[in-house]
């Protein structure tokens, strides 16, 4: 079994652009807006910052107050759609109940839309047209890439469908001429397509949901899920230990998919400045 460690990834693409920004005349902007006191939002947010500091973008970190109210959050966003200086802007998820998330996401300007989740990239995603895609799945896509790793003709069991991972992974997959099952929580015997994939990946958010006899022997494991145990230590929703002996390649977690999170956000920042440049 060989580890798809995303931190030697990471360091490459933050290297990438690190170059690619070193050409342009002013430092990127890149703004990430965060409503209320999330834990896991913090610890996002921070690791967002550190990158945008390693790279010499222009952070800015927008905090509101958890009862904002949701015309007031679309205002700032029109600002900062209209602002020359930021070049990309994400609204921190989740978000209180309050906003409609959606009505949120979507406010943000398509061309500054650096975590890729309003409708009109989604779209565009799924007409395989060049736009900004959501930073994780392009992450397992490039991850997989570095090590060689062909998707064309393979089949791929994704478990999850959701609009930041699951759906946008399974267009990327298409689009990579990969043979795709999108499984969920109404999927009627689900080891049936797990067990028969060449490449799994799992994003659930279930503590070691995915066992040994679940995985194809020989097969990639792309682990998407992030679970706090009680002992603090973090774990993914596949059982590590038990599959390990099993698979060709598996992620470890932490240290895999979440490294390439962060390195996408980068790279979608830089193609936001490279986007809104074209289309002037
Ligand atoms: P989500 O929006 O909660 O979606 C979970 C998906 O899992 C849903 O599609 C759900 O099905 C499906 N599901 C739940 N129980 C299931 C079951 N018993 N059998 C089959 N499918 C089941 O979660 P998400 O945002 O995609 O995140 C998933 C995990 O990835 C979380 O642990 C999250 O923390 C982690 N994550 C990590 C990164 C990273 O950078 N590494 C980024 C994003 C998310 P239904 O649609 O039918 O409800």
């Amino acid at each position: 079994m060989e580890l798809l460690d995303g931190k030697i990834v990471k360091k490459e693409i933050l290297d990438q652009v690190k170059k690619l920004v070193n050409d342009i005349n002013r430092p990127l902007g890149l703004t990430v807006i965060q409503v209320g006191d999330d834990e896991a939002s913090k610890v996002y947010v921070r690791q967002k910052e550190k990158m945008a500091n390693e790279l010499g973008f222009n952070f800015n970190h927008i905090k509101f107050d958890a009862d904002i109210k949701q015309e007031k959050l679309l205002k700032v966003i029109d600002k900062l759609n209209k602002d020359d200086t930021v070049d990309g802007v994400l609204v921190q998820m989740p978000i209180p109940e309050h906003l409609d998330s959606k009505i949120v996401q979507n406010r943000i300007s398509p061309l500054k839309d650096v975590d890729g989740l309003t409708d009109v990239n989604a779209g565009c995603l799924v007409h395989n047209k060049d736009s900004l895609v959501p930073c994780t799945p392009q992450g397992i896509i490039d991850l997989l890439k570095y090590y060689n790793i062909s998707l064309e003709g393979r089949n791929v069991t994704i478990v999850g469908r959701s609009d930041l991972v699951g759906k946008p992974l399974a267009n990327l997959m298409i689009n990579n001429n990969a043979t795709v099952c999108l499984c969920h929580s109404k999927t009627i015997d689900l080891k049936k397509y797990t067990a028969n994939a060449d490449i799994l990946v799992v994003a659930v958010g279930k503590a070691n949901f995915i066992k040994e006899d679940d995985v194809k022997e020989g097969a990639v494991i792309v682990d998407v899920g992030i679970n706090r145990q009680d002992d603090g230590k973090l774990c993914g929703d596949v059982y590590f230990d038990g599959v390990k002996d099993k698979v060709s390649f598996i992620t470890p977690v932490p240290g895999g998919v979440g490294q390439m999170t962060v390195a996408e956000l980068a790279k979608n920042t830089y193609k936001a400045y490279v986007l809104r440049n074209k289309n002037r």
